[in-house]
């Protein structure tokens, strides 16, 4: 029986992990559960899965928890630090990190730190500092729920780390790849928040439209398995099937498959390296029909370029685009700016940077609260 945490609970990845957690009683007990603000959800959650411990990040709403929760067994945590707080509880054996943005960066690091494994949907941490987290992590210590580096990570037990040539991420491509690029700065939030494929939270979903999720996932498996930048390539796959492929040294190339449902991802983190039957949707590839790719154009969708330009030079470079990035989106969202702006805004904030090499975390910190401010001058 492992004890598992689930950061970011109410969100998109949370209920799904929870979902995978509820058809695994006998493997998984629920400890610790957290929310940004929605108490309501958080406190079903609670009286179905009886966690010892809970995260609210807001104050006020977590006074309203408390008056309902009564019971001395449960801890309710708020404030600054309660993700690392509630990762710190001796009896976690296993963190989902599924809360989104620059937030959970501590709570990685806590939960690396500690010995215990993490099940990271949370790329934005090691955007920002992959080159801190990875070297504290023993090998598959971290283990990846995003769909694409799933897959890789699937897909390379067939392999090993040496045999690699490259890996081949694989993207929808989004609600607007064959969208009229004059068209671009015209499109709604509504629009942007249709995608095609899969089920997710606004921001990445915004980010699945701008391809910035697939810049960040250029960063995130350059720092997952160690690779050089020339050994990332991004097709487009607009029907999501194959989530990922290695090529090997002997020319084979092995890919992982499935109808999209992040719940297999997400099981998978958490059984590794067994596999346990899971309630999907079977894959039927005559109904499908045909599987299609295509080459990224990374005129239309620039931020593709800003990913490789990131992984490439490393140092501050994936925290300033990436808190850029939550600030543009945030902007796009409230219906501030238009789609085309956020990708132009973090170009501009990425070129305007005081870039350091080596940053240690303080340098990490330091770069996205100058980022997020620059972002919103750059904005007015
Ligand atoms: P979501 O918006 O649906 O949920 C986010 C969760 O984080 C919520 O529980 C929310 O309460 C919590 N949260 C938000 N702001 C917070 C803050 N300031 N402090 C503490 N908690 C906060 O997002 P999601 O789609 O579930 O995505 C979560 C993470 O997983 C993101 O990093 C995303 O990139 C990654 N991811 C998501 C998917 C997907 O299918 N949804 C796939 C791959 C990776
Ligand atoms: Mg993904």
């Amino acid at each position: 029986m492992k004890n598992i945490v689930v950061l970011g609970s109410t969100g998109s990845i949370g209920k799904n992990t929870l979902e995978v957690a509820r058809n695994l009683k006998d493997k998984f007990r629920v400890i610790g559960l957290s929310s940004n603000s929605r108490w309501e959800l958080l406190a079903e959650q609670i009286e179905e899965f009886k966690p010892t411990c809970v995260a609210l990040n807001d104050r006020q709403l977590a006074e309203k928890l408390k008056r309902r929760f009564t019971d001395n067994n449960l801890k309710i945590l708020t404030g600054n630090n309660c993700l690392e707080e509630i990762v710190s509880n001796q009896e976690v054996d296993v963190v989902v990190l599924a809360v989104v943005g620059a937030v959970g960066l501590p709570a990685a690091i806590e939960t690396v730190q500690q010995g215990k494994i993490l099940a990271l949907a949370n790329k934005e941490s090691l955007v920002m500092a992959g080159h801190i987290v990875m070297p504290l992590a023993k090998k598959n210590q971290i283990l990846p729920v995003d769909s694409e580096h799933s897959a890789i990570f699937q897909s390379l037990q067939s392999g090993k780390p040496g045999e690699i040539k490259r890996v081949i991420i694989t993207a929808s491509g989004g609600p607007f790849y064959d969208y009229p690029s004059d068209k671009l700065s015209d499109v709604t939030t509504e629009q942007a928040l249709k995608h095609p494929t899969w089920q997710m939270g606004q921001k990445i979903t915004i980010d699945s439209a701008t391809l910035m999720n697939k810049a960040l996932e250029i960063i995130e498996a350059r720092w997952l398995f160690d690779l050089k930048v020339e050994q990332i390539d991004v097709v487009i796959h607009p029907q999501s099937i194959i989530h990922s492929m290695v090529e090997f040294c002997d020319g084979s190339v092995i890919a992982q498959m499935g109808m999209p449902d992040m719940k297999v991802p997400i099981q998978y983190a958490l059984t590794f390296p067994d596999r346990n039957p899971l309630k999907v949707q079977p894959l039927n590839l005559s109904n499908i029909g045909s599987l299609t790719f295509k080459k990224p154009d990374m005129e239309k969708f620039p931020a593709l370029r800003l990913g490789y330009q990131a992984a490439r030079e490393g140092g501050t470079m994936g925290a300033i685009l990436n808190a850029a990035n939550e600030v543009a989106v945030q902007s796009f969202l409230d219906g501030k700016i238009r789609f085309t702006d956020i990708v132009l805004s973090v170009e501009k904030v990425i070129n305007n940077h005081h870039f350091i090499k080596n940053p240690c975390m303080e340098d990490i910190l330091t770069a996205d609260a100058w980022a997020r401010q620059e972002t919103k001058k750059c904005l007015m």
